[in-house]
């Protein structure tokens, strides 16, 4: 390895994983050849090494599934392309249903990768047997095999993507450990080593798990944890076909890979043991963790029953590795909220091997364009809260994050671990109320009310949910008379200024210039048109106003708020956490407020679309005539402190006019029967407030224009847009887009 590092780069990945190198391979290809990869002591030396290298291809949604279909392809030509051998055998793989339940979840499963272009057929247990038939087929009630999913030697691909790289000009460079991130006026601009300075236009954070306390020492929140992970590879076993596909035994919580005429047996554990919270030696490269055979013992036992050839074939390793898993079992791409120009991919639960040739792909055109090529939401750092890197958070969650990746995917699943983590001011109320809650970045929401008998619980099903019968029922009652919301989760920010209005009306499609008061419904677009953001904006008074948006996008909306107030005399401040909501919903919601208020709350005192502050027992709260659920009704933004007094007063007077508690779900139901969007479901950065029927939202002749009107209007004129992505997808995908 050569110490002459260079002076300057374009871009400094710091991290020679499978995902470093697939960055680096990536940038080179599309042009950005200035390229340099640092890896603290050989490629491959974290986690990539010890990988089973599994490759599938069906992800949940399909943008993932078009990046994992997309890596298979790249591996498929890696060698022609680059030289280097990469171990790529396309002998399928087939997911086997032990219970009714997990063949159902197959089912939607194939019927999913149908519809992404995938192949896939639903087998039955005799032919699951024929292609596999060392298995046990005890219990198996059927499964799905997906021919085109194989297994790669994950240290011969991170070695082609970086010949790949290094062919076109890009540098890497081993034992080259980056000390420092150096951050200038809240913008990378380079990486300290101990062989030099490295000037660089972007830091890529690739660095496994490395990269929380990296992450950290600049200020940019990376909220992972590695876990022990394990498998095991028998003797040779004779009989072992070499093109037998990847088998996974779901229930069971194992896969089996052929490997050189062995057998690999792999466990995702529905308890995986956290490890490394305390800080990963610096000297940690090829490193293996001890063995834990009263952890792996239920595992192996399993497998014993389920490929008898096991139990004589005898196990010639018994391999106990960390991977970093993040809290909600999806990894990190883009550039970091906190500081411009790092960029995170890492935090790979498991999967970085089949995610590597999408997340550089990714990752590469985003650095490139300064956007993501697609709707990346769901694996966007900037899904991300603060609270999240807390230790103690992550060690207890990640137990459970393994697991998930095997366990039953049922709909409205909810996590079991690290709960209760953030919580409304009257939450103790809607406890007593029989909420039975969800959890969304640490907030518990109630999600519904078990009422006439039905237990307080999840009955977890891919059939009719046992909540149905409650969510009817509030649903009903928000129509005819009157429930409240528990909104505490939703994020506001109170921005603020002598350059507020024109950074606000910058941003937003609609018209902000409005009289104090008025609430605004508006979205908040990229140059592309694409919908970044969906949510209101109220004029409290000449320069102030108050944002209010969703839970989850709480970090990212601000971020691209104060993104576009730099150098404006404008703040925004995040002040969700002081300010809870509760929306009073229904017909005779303005009964009951004028009753609690004694103001006058007719149509004419205060019309929809308005905001004024009344008074509710001892508080002043501002109400806000807006509505999520289609029906006449207020939200009420309350100061933390007054918020239990304000509730206790309500929920007194409320029975009286029948006042329900309703939770998210009803939410849910009653938006959707309203066809009022939701971002990251309905609608993304993908698609313009055009094509998602909001048109209306848009103030086309406001003074300034605002980010994003050159591209809808071209939209307006000519429909059908063209972009990098629906180029490259049409090429790439032989399914119709929706
Ligand atoms: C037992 C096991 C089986 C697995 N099987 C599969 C599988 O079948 N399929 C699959 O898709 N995935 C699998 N995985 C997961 C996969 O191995 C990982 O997701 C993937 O390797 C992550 O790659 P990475 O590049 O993000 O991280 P890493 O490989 O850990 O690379 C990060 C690199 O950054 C370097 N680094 C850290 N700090 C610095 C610094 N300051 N300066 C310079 N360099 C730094 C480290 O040395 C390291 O080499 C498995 C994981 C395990 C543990």
């Amino acid at each position: 390895m050569s110490k002459s590092l260079p002076a300057r780069a374009d871009v400094a990945i710091v991290g020679g994983g499978i995902v470093g190198a697939s960055i680096a391979y990536h940038l080179t290809k599309i042009g950005i050849a200035n390229v340099v990869l640092l890896e603290r002591k050989q490629l491959t030396s974290g986690t990539t090494w010890h990988a089973a290298g599994l490759v599938g291809q069906l992800r949940a949604s399909r943008n993932l599934t078009e990046l994992a279909k997309y890596t298979t392809g790249l591996f498929e030509g890696l060698e022609k392309e680059t030289g280097q051998a990469t171990g790529f055998k396309q002998n399928g793989s087939i997911s086997i249903a032990l219970t009714e339940g997990r063949f159902e979840e197959l089912k939607r499963g194939a019927s999913m990768a149908k519809n992404f272009g995938l192949e896939v057929d639903v087998i039955s247990t005799a032919e699951i047997k024929a292609r596999v038939p060392h298995y046990n087929m005890d219990g198996v009630t059927g499964g799905v095999f997906l021919p085109k999913d194989g297994q790669v030697n994950p240290i011969d691909v991170t070695q082609a993507l970086a010949a790949g790289a290094r062919s076109r000009g890009g540098k890497v460079f081993e034992n080259a450990k980056v000390i420092r991130i150096l951050v200038k006026d809240g913008k990378a601009v380079g990486v300290e080593t101990a062989d030099g300075t490295i000037e660089a236009d972007r830091v890529v954070i690739a660095s496994g798990m490395w990269s929380r306390e990296l992450g950290r020492s600049i200020g940019v929140n990376i909220p992972l944890h590695a876990c022990e992970h394990f498998y095991i590879v028998s003797e040779p076993i004779a009989d072992l076909a070499r093109n037998m596909p990847v088998v996974r035994v779901p229930d069971e919580c194992t896969y089996y890979k052929e490997d050189a005429g062995k057998l690999m047996v792999g466990a995702f554990e529905p308890k995986a043991k956290p490890w490394g919270g305390g800080g990963i030696d610096e000297e940690h490269a090829f490193v293996t963790l001890p063995e834990d055979m009263d952890h792996f013992e239920p595992i192996l036992a399993s497998a014993i029953a389920r490929v008898p050839l096991l139990e004589t074939a005898g196990i010639q390793l018994f391999f106990n590795g960390p991977e970093s898993f993040t809290p909600d079992v999806r990894y990190y791409l883009g550039e970091a909220p906190e500081v411009k120009n790092v960029y995170v991919a890492t935090g790979f639960n498991s999967i970085g091997i089949q995610s590597a040739g999408g997340a550089g792909l990714v990752l590469s055109q985003w650095i490139k364009n300064g956007h993501p090529p697609m709707d990346v939401n769901g694996i966007d750092i900037r899904r991300i809260h603060p609270f999240q890197s807390n230790k103690s958070y992550l060690r207890e969650r990640v137990s459970e994050s393994l697991g998930l990746l095997y366990a039953m995917h049922w709909p409205y699943r909810q996590a079991e671990t690290a709960r209760g983590v953030r919580r409304s001011p009257i939450h103790p109320y809607t406890k007593d109320l029989g909420a039975v809650f969800g959890e969304v970045n640490g907030w518990e929401r109630p999600n519904w009310y078990a009422r006439d008998g039905v237990a307080p619980e999840y009955g977890y099903s891919y059939g009719r949910q046992n909540w149905w019968p409650c969510a009817d029922y509030e649903a009903k009652q928000l129509m005819t008379g009157c429930a409240f919301f528990d909104q505490a989760s939703f994020a506001k920010y109170i921005v603020e200024g002598k350059d507020a209005l024109a950074v606000l009306n910058r941003v937003s499609t609609a018209e902000m210039d409005v009289a104090e008061g008025r609430v605004v419904y508006t979205q908040w677009c990229n140059e592309r048109g694409g919908i970044e953001a969906d949510l209101t904006v109220t004029r409290l008074g000449g320069d102030r106003f108050m944002v209010v948006t969703g839970a989850v996008p709480q970090t990212r909306d601000l971020a691209w708020l104060k993104r576009h107030a730099e150098g404006k005399a404008c703040v925004a401040v995040d002040v969700t956490s002081g300010l809870p909501m509760i929306a009073v919903m229904g017909p005779k919601s303005r009964a009951l407020l004028e009753k609690l208020s004694g103001d006058d709350l007719s149509n004419a005192a205060f019309p929809f679309g308005t905001s004024q502050e009344i008074e509710i027992g001892f508080a002043r709260v501002r109400a806000s005539r807006i509505t999520y659920v289609g029906e006449l009704g207020w939200e009420l933004y309350i100061p933390a402190e007054f918020a239990a007094h304000v509730f206790e007063t309500l929920w007194a007077a409320g029975k009286a006019f029948g006042l329900t508690p309703a939770g998210m779900h009803t939410m849910n139901n009653c938006r959707m029967e309203k066809a009022y969007r939701h971002w990251g479901h309905d609608m993304s950065d993908e698609e313009t407030p055009l094509e998602a029927g909001l048109g209306f939202t848009i103030a086309w002749g406001k003074k300034g224009g605002f980010i994003g009107k050159e591209a809808l209007e071209k939209h307006r004129a000519k429909p059908v847009r063209e972009n990098d992505w629906y180029a490259w997808r049409s090429k790439t995908t032989r399914s119709p887009r929706r």
